[in-house]
């Protein structure tokens, strides 16, 4: 089964995706956590994706679905975070799933204000001293999540396979209304 988190920097998708994958024994796949490791590792491909994060920007389309691919390729089950963040992104994986006799099963896109994603991202700023967490970075990155990514949202509403949960409130909570709507969506597929 693959699900999709969709949401703004700051919205709860890694901290919701740890308890999916535990809850739907499934793996969690985050672009922005592989694309910080190959920063780490130093390689060619790294010293690339560095500047592009740093600037609050988004690594291109054809760097990210071979990535992903690669790793759908080990592990069909999967929650992706991050990913897709453009609709040619969620094009390709769409592409590359119906190849497979694949398809995405749920998308779930997390809702919070403004205000309190700034909050969060400061605060996370804080405590894990993300590079990309500083206000310009984070305003950057709002910015491109509201023009590049959430019409992925659109497109996969187009498809019928788009639910909405309020992404305010605790962890515990949040995460309740997200198994919810699985729950729903899984219910609905074996009664097709
Ligand atoms: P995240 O950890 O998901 O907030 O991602 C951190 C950064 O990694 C983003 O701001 C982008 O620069 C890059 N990134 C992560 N996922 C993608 C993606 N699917 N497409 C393009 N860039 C991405």
């Amino acid at each position: 089964m693959i699900l999709v988190l969709l949401g703004p920097p700051g919205v709860g998708k890694g901290t919701q995706s740890r308890r999916l994958c535990k809850e739907y024994r499934i793996v969690h796949l985050s672009t922005g956590q592989l694309l910080r490791q190959a920063v780490q590792r130093g390689d060619e491909l790294g010293g690339r994706v560095a500047r592009i994060i740093q600037a609050g920007q988004l690594v291109p389309d054809q760097i990210v679905i071979e990535l992903v691919t690669e790793y759908l390729r080990q592990h069909p089950d999967c929650l992706l975070d991050g990913f897709p963040r453009t609709v040619s992104q969620a094009e390709a994986l769409d592409r590359w799933l119906a190849e497979r006799q694949a398809q995405v099963e749920l998308v779930v896109e997390l809702q919070v204000q403004r205000a309190e994603i700034v909050r969060r991202l400061l605060e996370r700023a804080r405590i894990e001293g993300r590079a990309d967490d500083t206000p310009t970075t984070i305003a950057k990155r709002l910015d491109v999540y509201h023009r590049q990514t959430h019409p992925v949202a659109e497109y996969y509403r187009r498809q019928g396979r788009l639910a909405t949960a309020d992404g305010n409130g605790g962890p515990e909570e949040v995460f309740q209304r997200i198994r919810q709507l699985i729950d729903q969506r899984l219910a609905g597929r074996a009664s097709r």
